[in-house]
């Protein structure tokens, strides 16, 4: 029988499990895990090292035009860990982009239109021999529209800024519930009302409310609409 590599397109709101459900589903298909949402926020710690926030928090967009072609994302599998960690110009910077400063400079910087269009052409690559699952906002508007599988994943603030802090504080990380709620709802708002690539669900996005559902109940959900989509393929 023919199989079929597929692209999935994981799409939906701020810390609704998609990196999650994504890292899991790559760790039993074998498929490749891209979160673009690292490589949004590596930007946004290039920006803050380097003085591209001006003092009102906007971003300094002409500078960081002329800078995108110095910035290089990568990723790469740690050894030990199993995990994939985000490199920004070599540097293993996946601890500090998940902190609550960059999540809070994050949106802004996502959407300025070079951020988007260089990011965007890197997401491409990496998918250019399928076989892949990429989770973030946009993926299945933008980045892939033919994604043969699209889910679009939703929860409510108050269940995803739970989750957040239960997260942070399972790492021993100082967590303030309210604070992050409403960095989960300015996010939500900006990422759905931006101009360019705004977080919308794609016509064709099976939706996935996770807000009752346990993560192997997720995790079942998404291998069973990959298996389906699969078969489909498989039988044309
Ligand atoms: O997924 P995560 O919460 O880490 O993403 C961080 C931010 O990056 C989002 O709030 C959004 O502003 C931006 N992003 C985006 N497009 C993507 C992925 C993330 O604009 N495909």
């Amino acid at each position: 029988m023919d199989t079929h590599k597929i692209i999935v397109a994981i799409d939906g709101y701020s810390s609704c499990g998609k990196s999650t459900m994504a890292k899991t589903f790559a760790r039993k298909t074998g498929y490749r895990h891209i979160d673009s949402g690292a490589m949004y926020r590596a930007v946004t710690l290039y920006c803050m090292r380097n003085g591209l926030f001006k003092a009102d928090g906007s971003v300094d967009a002409d500078r960081l035009e002329r800078e995108m072609a110095g910035i290089s994302i990568s990723f790469r599998n740690n050894a030990v860990t199993g995990v994939t960690e985000t490199y920004l110009n070599g540097e293993n910077v996946e601890r500090e982009i998940r902190s609550i400063e960059v999540s809070e400079r994050v949106s802004p910087v996502s959407a300025i239109a070079v951020v988007r269009r260089v990011l965007t052409g890197m997401q491409q690559d990496f998918g250019r021999e399928k076989g892949i699952v990429m989770d973030g906002r946009d993926i299945g508007t933008a980045v892939f529209p033919e994604a043969e599988l699209k889910v679009f994943v939703t929860a409510s603030p108050e269940v995803r800024a739970r989750r957040r802090y239960d997260e942070m504080t399972a790492k021993g990380e100082k967590a303030d519930y309210e604070a992050i709620l409403e960095n989960v709802k300015e996010r939500d708002r900006i990422d759905s009302t931006r101009e360019i690539s705004p977080l919308r669900q794609a016509p064709d996005a099976l939706v996935l409310d996770n807000g009752n559902m346990s993560l192997q109940e997720q995790d079942e959900w998404l291998m069973d609409r990959f298996n389906e989509k699969l078969e489909s393929l498989n039988n044309r």
